[in-house]
């Protein structure tokens, strides 16, 4: 028997076109994607008959808590999740709040170190590290080559919040990283004006969780995303904007790269499938969808998905806080300002995009797949994986484009304990996750075990 695993009959996707395929696996790798591979070369077959054969989706936006002693499996439970939804790949920032210790926080270095370090054999699935920058740290430019020998090759700055730099530290980091191939990923949001904007909220005594929109406008992304851009650049630097959120931004990018410059640019999936009108309800309501960026309008909703789909944006992923209403985001009648900013997301980013995307006719089958697994792969570094070819690693998932379900917080497998799509109908379900080649989910349900994933030494990719 020349092939370990035979996925017969499915419909292979790429980006480049969709097409019948048998897909052949040795080992841990892809060994042939052709059309009737004879089942008697494999030593197992999977009949994909009727579904699609898509490449393990790549989460490159995740704020998942490392292992701590009160919740030691929260790292590990989070994987599983991802798996379930079809992702076999992701990516963790160590921010405050991710479980990260406080002396950690004070060098870039520190921080790698002791993520790397409590992150082993943990994860069920694939995962990496971007290390956040923030302005605690001593002379993170300092360790920015360090990291990058670590296989961290991309970084998250942010504007605002009180670990976020000026814009004197950005351009410093921006030149930085560009020096060693690294990427800088930016939270583009202009910090004057959103202190203004808290500020008049405030004054008017607006503090209910519906206010926190109200005082993050469209235009203080929008300038955030335009004042990082020109910071880019002047220093000749790529970047790569975080979770744009609105049809202001879409069109500063748009203007960026029409100019030729290397700026790249993702979007979330709750800001695909939801809008502002959830700020409408109760504040216990409300409070779950106290995100930044917030939700937007239905206009800006549609400009990410004309973004999505003439290329302005690159990516798609799901800035997942497993926050808990039980826990992180109680209402107690606290100002917006003292509420945990986040929602969970890492267990829904294929069924949304698929359903609100592809399913709705807003995007083709092949772009979801490059914004979801082979872009992700190519600007984060990870060479191996994103692409259903021979040669790369064996992270498949065999997708049921027929299926039909209602998301249910009880149905999802996140440490978290809501999930901001509660009720929604969607097209599609994961059947069968294989990772490196081997079964992940099974049947819909999960096989793999804690300590398969593998960390991902991210590679600097010429871009
Ligand atoms: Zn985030």
């Amino acid at each position: 028997m020349s092939f370990d695993v035979l996925i017969r009959g499915g419909t292979v996707v790429t980006p480049s076109g969709s097409r019948q395929a048998d897909v052949a696996v040795q080992g841990s790798r892809i060994a042939a994607v052709e059309a009737a591979i004879p089942v008697e070369s494999a030593g197992r077959v999977v009949d994909a008959t009727g579904l699609l054969v898509l490449p393990g989706v790549i989460d490159v936006h995740t704020h998942t808590r490392i292992a701590s002693d009160a919740e030691p499996d929260r790292f590990f439970q989070d994987s599983v999740a991802a798996a379930y939804g079809g992702t076999t790949t992701f990516l963790s920032f160590n921010n405050p709040g991710t479980g990260i210790s406080v002396a950690a926080q004070g060098r870039l270095r520190d921080g790698v170190a002791e993520w790397l370090d409590r992150t082993v054999g943990d994860s069920a699935i694939d995962y990496g590290l971007s290390a956040v920058i923030t302005a605690q740290q001593a002379s993170p430019e300092a360790d920015l080559a360090w990291a990058v020998e670590q296989g961290v090759s991309t970084f998250k700055a942010f504007m605002v919040f009180d670990f976020g730099v000026d814009e004197a530290a950005l351009g410093r980091l921006l030149a930085g990283t560009a020096s060693l191939g690294a990427l800088l990923e930016i939270h583009c949001e202009d910090r004057a004006m959103l202190e203004r904007g808290i500020a008049a909220q405030m004054a008017a005594r607006r503090t209910a969780p519906r206010h926190h929109a109200d005082s993050r406008p469209p235009e203080v992304e929008a300038s955030g995303t335009e004042r990082a851009i020109a910071l880019a650049a002047r220093a000749r630097a790529p970047m790569y904007a975080v979770h744009v959120s609105c049809g202001d931004a879409v069109a500063t990018i748009r203007a960026a790269k029409v100019r030729g410059e290397a700026v790249f640019a993702e979007t979330c999936p709750h800001f695909l499938a939801l809008d502002s009108r959830v700020y409408e309800g109760t504040d216990d309501e409300a409070m779950r969808y106290v995100i930044s960026p917030p939700l937007r309008s239905r206009h800006d909703v549609d400009a990410l998905w004309t973004g999505l789909a003439d290329g302005t944006l690159d990516v798609v992923a799901t800035d997942h806080v497993p926050d808990r209403l039980a826990v992180e985001k109680r209402y107690t009648g606290q100002p917006f300002t003292e509420i945990s900013n986040g929602a969970p997301g890492i267990e829904t980013l294929l069924a949304i995009v698929y359903s609100e995307g592809v399913a709705k006719g807003r995007i083709t089958l092949e772009r979801m797949v490059d914004v979801l697994s082979t872009t992700p792969a190519r600007l984060f570094g990870m060479p191996s994986k994103g692409v259903i070819e021979v040669g790369k690693d064996a992270d498949l998932v065999l997708f049921d484009p027929s299926a039909a379900r209602i998301i249910r917080a009880a149905d999802l497998h996140h440490t978290s304990d809501y999930t901001p799509y509660e009720g929604m109908a969607v097209r599609g379900a994961v059947r069968h996750v294989l990772l490196r080649g081997q079964d992940v989910i099974r049947s819909g349900e999960f096989v793999g075990r804690r300590g398969f994933g593998r960390y991902q030494e991210r590679s600097i990719v010429s871009r």
